[in-house]
């Protein structure tokens, strides 16, 4: 095959895009991104198409541009427009059906659960067949991300009268756990190694995320089960990335999405083959590659903490730091969390590369100007 005469179109230009162009570039494709931002991320790195990915019209246009289609977001809110229109949809990983399935967590979750995959216990608002007790976990069905869409209602009078939600058994979570999973055309699979979550409870936003997870090795074996088939439940190649509770019961599937993923950057440095570079492969039709862990490893997300055009503070302090590895995603507009960049801190153990993540977040700073 010659690569250059291949063309990967990605819907939407952000981070995930910026990196999997790059992936796409080392292994010589051709990449194209629409976006409807004049220079978002991408536009480093793939030739920049300025559209709508929310626009049926664009996205058809698109489409005629490249021969494969994959997501930088999944959201993208006409998914039963990319269901609908055959020429749309062949070009697409993952497909639209799945695309309309994982939007809807509610839906997801008895997927997975219709699987043999254990979730904490779910049920419609108001419930048909459950019958929960206090705590009890309210979530948004579509459009909840990092918390935002999630409550937990202590009494009757607290919960959300709203029919776009859902309830969830509260459940005592021991840690938070990912894994990427890829599934290539054929139905071949790796599975990534778990990691682990932590989180700002204040902020409720991942403050850090640790490679390998300190969990004991039969909990690592039933997360990469649990993730695997999960993963599978939806019949469509992609890169899927699962989150999972590790609870008193063992491990639940919490939720899944069907692209890379923020939990899944680590793999870039860490890993023999990263999850952008599975993408593409799944993409173009080559083989999958080893998702082993090359080193144990600390990656934490730089978020704006100013608002106007991003200023990075503390780089010089951190670079000459054996290990530490800078991405600054090259976003034009900066405002509070935002999500700038990632670093990924490699050691030759899990303690001491949070020791150095520690130090490196005390220095590296987002501001405005
Ligand atoms: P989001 O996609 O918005 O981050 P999640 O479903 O991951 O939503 O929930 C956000 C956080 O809320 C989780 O990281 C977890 O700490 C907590 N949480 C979610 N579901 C439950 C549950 N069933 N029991 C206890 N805590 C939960």
């Amino acid at each position: 095959m010659n690569p250059r005469e291949f063309r990967i179109g990605i819907l939407g230009g952000g981070q995930l895009a910026k990196m999997t162009a790059i992936s796409a570039r080392k292994l010589g494709f051709e990449v194209l991104t629409l976006d409807p931002s004049p220079e978002p991320p991408a536009s480093q790195v793939a030739k920049h198409i300025m559209g709508d990915f929310r626009n049926p019209k664009d996205v058809r246009k698109f489409s005629y541009m490249c021969e494969v289609m994959i997501l930088d977001i999944e959201n993208v809110s006409v998914e039963d427009f990319y269901a609908s229109e055959e020429y749309v949809a062949k070009k697409l990983i993952p497909s639209p059906e799945v695309m309309l399935k994982i939007k809807d967590k509610f839906i997801q979750k008895k997927i997975v659960s219709e699987n043999n995959v254990p979730t904490p216990r779910f049920d419609n608002f108001p419930p048909l067949k459950e019958r929960f007790d206090f705590p009890v976990v309210q979530k948004l069905r579509t459009g909840g991300y990092d918390g935002r869409g999630v409550k937990i209602i202590n009494s009757e009078r607290e919960f959300i009268l709203d029919k776009g939600t859902y309830l969830e058994e509260f459940v005592n979570i021991k840690k938070e756990l990912a894994s990427i999973v890829a599934i290539d055309r054929r139905g071949s699979y790796v599975v990534y190694p778990v990691v682990e979550m932590v989180f700002d409870r204040k902020a409720n936003i991942l403050d850090y995320l640790v490679v390998p997870a300190r969990i004991p090795k039969d909990v690592e074996e039933e997360a990469k089960k649990v993730a695997l088939r999960s993963a599978q439940s939806f019949g469509s190649p992609g890169i899927f990335a699962v989150e999972m509770f590790w609870c008193d019961d063992g491990v639940l599937f919490n939720e899944i999405a069907p692209r890379p993923h923020n939990s899944g950057h680590y793999t870039i440095e860490a890993c023999y083959t990263s999850q952008f570079e599975q993408i593409v492969r799944i993409a173009v039709g080559l083989p999958l590659g080893s998702p082993e862990l090359i080193s144990p490893c600390v990656m934490i997300n730089l978020l704006g903490e100013g608002e106007g055009t991003p200023y990075y503070e503390g780089l010089e302090e951190v670079l000459s730091i054996p290990g530490v590895s800078i991405h600054i995603y090259g976003k034009s507009r900066v405002f509070p969390f935002r999500k700038m960049g990632h670093i990924t801190i490699l050691d030759k153990d899990v303690e001491s590369a949070i020791e150095k993540a520690k130090f490196v977040k005390s220095k590296v700073k987002v501001k405005g100007k």
